[in-house]
């Protein structure tokens, strides 16, 4: 109950690392990189904007070709409305559909 695995990603607007959950796996609070994630992991976090506590923007996992599975961090547009929070923390409101059209840069490869 409550447990999920974690998949990090340097954040594509500040560069530090960030945290997506993903309750698809056996969810042993096991730390992942997304080359270590499954399918299923990706499929479930794929498309799911985040809010990075550490730099205040917004961040999806988006694969433009999903053939095979290969997500990249891109930046997102805060969305029109707020969505709920938790002290300091936000959330993508969950009756606005995320679409591709909120992506606005992707982070140049290091
Ligand atoms: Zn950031």
């Amino acid at each position: 109950m409550g447990m999920f695995d974690s998949i990090y990603v340097p954040c594509p607007h500040c560069g530090k690392r960030m945290e997506f959950q993903t309750k698809a796996g056996d969810c042993q609070l096991k730390v992942l990189t997304l080359e270590q994630a499954t399918p299923a992991m990706l499929l479930d976090i794929r498309d799911q904007p985040e809010w990075h506590r550490a730099c205040g923007n917004w961040v999806v996992l988006h694969d433009p070709d999903w053939k095979p599975p290969q997500l990249r961090a891109f930046k997102v547009r805060a969305p029109d409305r707020p969505g709920s929070s938790e002290g300091d923390y936000k959330w993508w409101p969950y009756d606005l559909p995320f679409t591709a059209a909120d992506i606005i840069g992707e982070a140049a490869p290091s």
